[in-house]
């Protein structure tokens, strides 16, 4: 059977395009979907290609890296990022939910800094090691 033919129930499928950010090559893809499903593909030149605009379509996810306060370090920001690309409709609120967040020293890379953020089962990780530093009139009992 030809994907490419009408459904059963007429012409009610519709297209959509995105751009594949899988490499630096930048695939134009393009999604045949019919209501929420996808039934068609095109434009990939590799499989993560075909998944990517699946999941583009179906559920657009977008990976967050920033930065968030920490306390008792060398600097006062210490870059995080989330352990894997989170909803894009939630990216603003995860934004926010970081805004006012503060860490202590001292963090190791790869850290969980945040638990399953918004409840999306996604940590958000320290990329950084950043060791405590001592404020002066402190001694190593501290
Ligand atoms: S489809 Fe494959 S080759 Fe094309 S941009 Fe995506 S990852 Fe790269």
């Amino acid at each position: 059977m030809n994907d490419r033919q009408p459904t059963a129930t007429g012409d009610d499928r519709s297209t959509h395009v995105y751009l594949c950010t899988g490499c630096p090559l930048g695939c134009r893809l393009e999604v045949d979907a019919v209501d929420d499903d996808v039934v068609e593909v095109r434009g990939f030149s590799c499989r993560k290609g075909e998944r990517y605009g699946r999941q583009e379509h179906l559920d657009p996810r977008r990976p967050l890296s920033t930065t968030i306060w920490i306390e008792g370090a060398a600097i006062r920001r210490v870059p995080v990022r989330t352990a894997a690309p989170i909803p894009r409709d939630q990216l603003l609120a995860a934004v926010e939910a970081l805004r006012g967040l503060r860490i202590a020293a001292p963090v190791r890379r790869g850290e969980v800094a945040v638990a399953d953020l918004l409840g999306t089962g996604i940590d958000v990780i320290v990329t950084r090691d950043l060791p405590a530093v001592r404020r002066r009139g402190q001694t190593t009992a501290d």
